[in-house]
C-alpha cells in the first residue's frame, strides 16, 4: 500500500472499531495530521479521560500510553510500536522510590508523568512540565521527593520555597540535554528579535537564556499570544511542525535540527495500521498498580483543574 492507501485504511479501521487516535506533539507529522487529538502529556491525559470511544490508539511513549490505560480501565489502549519506551522514565524504578520514601518519611512524592506506572503508584501526586510548580506548591509537605528529571526539579526549585530532592540524583532526557548555551547564544545573536522558548527539561544554563520556559502546550499558547513574529524553539523538533502548521504567518526556528526523540519516532503509519487491524500491542497495567497510579494522576488533574477554574 502507498501512504495514501495506508492512511485511508487506518481511517476505515478507526470507524469500524470506534477508535480514536491520540498523538503527542513529538510524533511524526503524518501521524499528527491523522490524529483526532494532539497534545502534551497533560492534554492527552485529560482528553483520554473524557473520550467516548471503545479503543484508543496511543501514539506516544510507554508511560503516556500507560496513563491512558490507567484512566480508561474499560477501554482498550493500543500502542503502535511497544518498543517506544522513554529512557528517562526507565531511570526511575519503583524500588528506588520506595527506598527514598523510607529515607525521607515526612516528604511528599511528586513524580513527573514521564514515569512508569509501577513507580507512579508510589507517588502522592503526579505532575507534568506544565503544572509542576503549581502541584508542588499546592501540597502541605515542606520536603518533596521529585523525579525523574533533575532539570525539571531545578526549574521547580526556582519557583518554590520547599526543599526539592531530585530522584534519582541525575535523571535526564537525552533529547533536551542536547542543547548547549553556546548554540542558543549564537541563535540569539543571529535573530535578536526572536523569542526563545525553552522546555524545562533543558539544562539550567539553557533555561537561563530563555524568554519563556514552557511545556510544549505552553509554547503553542505563547506563539499564539505573543506579538513576536519569530521564535527559537528549544525542544524536540516534532513540535516545530505543529507550530508552523498552526501559525503560518510566524517563523519558528528549531534550536537544533538533530534534537529528535528516537523513541517517539518509532511509530509509523504502517505500524498504526497493523496495530488497528490486528488489535495488537494492548497496553496493560496490573490492577493494583493502576489503582494507586490512578489516584496520583487524578490528584494532579484535580489540583490543575482547580487552578484552571479558580
Ligand atoms: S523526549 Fe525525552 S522525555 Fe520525552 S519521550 Fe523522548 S526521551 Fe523521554
Amino acid at each position: 500500500m502507498n501512504p495514501e492507501q495506508i492512511k485511508n485504511a487506518i481511517l476505515k479501521l478507526k470507524d469500524e472499531h470506534n477508535a480514536i487516535i491520540l498523538a503527542h506533539n513529538y510524533q511524526r507529522e503524518e501521524i499528527q495530521l491523522l490524529a483526532d487529538y494532539i497534545g502534551d502529556s497533560l492534554d492527552l491525559a485529560r482528553y483520554s479521560a473524557k473520550v467516548d470511544a471503545s479503543l484508543i490508539l496511543f501514539c506516544g511513549v510507554d508511560f503516556m500510553a500507560e496513563t491512558a490505560a490507567i484512566l480508561n480501565p474499560k477501554k482498550t489502549v493500543l500502542i503502535p510500536d511497544p518498543e517506544a519506551r522513554c529512557p528517562m522514565a526507565a531511570q526511575l524504578p519503583a524500588q528506588l522510590v520506595r527506598e527514598a520514601k523510607r529515607e525521607h518519611p515526612g516528604a511528599a512524592v511528586v513524580l513527573y508523568v514521564n514515569t512508569l506506572a509501577e513507580a507512579r503508584a508510589e507517588a502522592d501526586v503526579t505532575c507534568t512540565s506544565a503544572n509542576a510548580p503549581l502541584i508542588v506548591n499546592a501540597l502541605d509537605e515542606e520536603e518533596i521527593l521529585f523525579g525523574p528529571d533533575r532539570n525539571l526539579a531545578w526549574f521547580v526549585q526556582q519557583r518554590s520555597d520547599k526543599k526539592i530532592i531530585p530522584l534519582p540524583d541525575r535523571g535526564y532526557c537525552y533529547v533536551h540535554r542536547m542543547f548547549s548555551p553556546a548554540d542558543i547564544m549564537l541563535l540569539k545573536e543571529r535573530y535578536p528579535d526572536a523569542e526563545v522558548l525553552v522546555h524545562p527539561e533543558c539544562d539550567p544554563e539553557v533555561q537561563n537564556l530563555a524568554s519563556h520556559i514552557c511545556s510544549t502546550s505552553q509554547m503553542l499558547l505563547r506563539a499564539k499570544a505573543s506579538p513576536a513574529k519569530r521564535f527559537i524553539i528549544v525542544t524536540e523538533v516534532g513540535l516545530v511542525d505543529r507550530l508552523r502548521r498552526e501559525f503560518p504567518d510566524k517563523e519558528f526556528i528549531p534550536a537544533l535540527e538533530t534534537a529528535v526523540c528516537k523513541q517517539m519516532k518509532k511509530h509509523t503509519l504502517e505500524k498504526l495500521y497493523l496495530a488497528l487491524r490486528d488489535k495488537k500491542h494492548v497496553v496493560r497495567v496490573p490492577p493494583n498498580i493502576a489503582t494507586k497510579a490512578r489516584a496520583a494522576t487524578e490528584r494532579m488533574l484535580e489540583i490543575s483543574g482547580r487552578a484552571t477554574h479558580d
